[in-house]
């Protein structure tokens, strides 16, 4: 069986999480799953959504994911994500904001409104306000 289980949680951006876990639970496209240590491989996409885990010591840490992939091998989980945060990062005003404006869209009737993206926007803003409120 594998010695640790490594966590890497990489944006275009930049690298949010490089470190050991003892679970990993991230929100799959096919609903969320759980990892850990010498889990058998596999790939999945992600949803908009809510990750956690618990480091080397035990603490529960949680961060905000935007959909993008999840590789699982038996020592490393990596999440591969258009952006991420941890919770400590999130801008609760920011997210509030997003969620205003992105309400605001979805209640115009007009056409020009691209309901799919405010919907994401929606979702993305709603779990960061979730995520901050934990
Ligand atoms: P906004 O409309 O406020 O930009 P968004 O959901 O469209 O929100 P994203 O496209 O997911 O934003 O992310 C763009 C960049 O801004 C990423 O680097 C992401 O980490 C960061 N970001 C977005 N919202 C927040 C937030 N509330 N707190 C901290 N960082 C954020």
């Amino acid at each position: 069986m594998a010695e640790k289980l490594i966590l890497e949680v990489v944006t275009p951006q930049k690298a949010v999480v490089s470190e050991e876990a003892q679970i990993v639970v991230a929100p799959g496209s096919e609903g969320e799953f759980g990892v850990l240590k010498g889990h058998t491989t596999f790939l999945t996409s992600l949803n908009i959504g809510t990750m956690r885990y618990e480091d080397a010591s035990g603490k529960e840490r949680y961060l905000f994911v935007n959909g993008g992939f999840a590789e699982v091998l038996p020592d490393k989980v990596t999440i591969l994500a258009e952006s991420a945060e941890r919770r400590k990062d999130i801008d609760l005003d920011r997210a509030e904001e997003a969620r205003q404006r992105a309400e605001k869209r979805l209640a115009d009737q007009s056409e020009k409104v691209d309901i799919a993206r405010a919907e994401a926007a929606l979702r993305r803003a709603v779990h960061r306000i979730s995520i901050k409120n934990i």
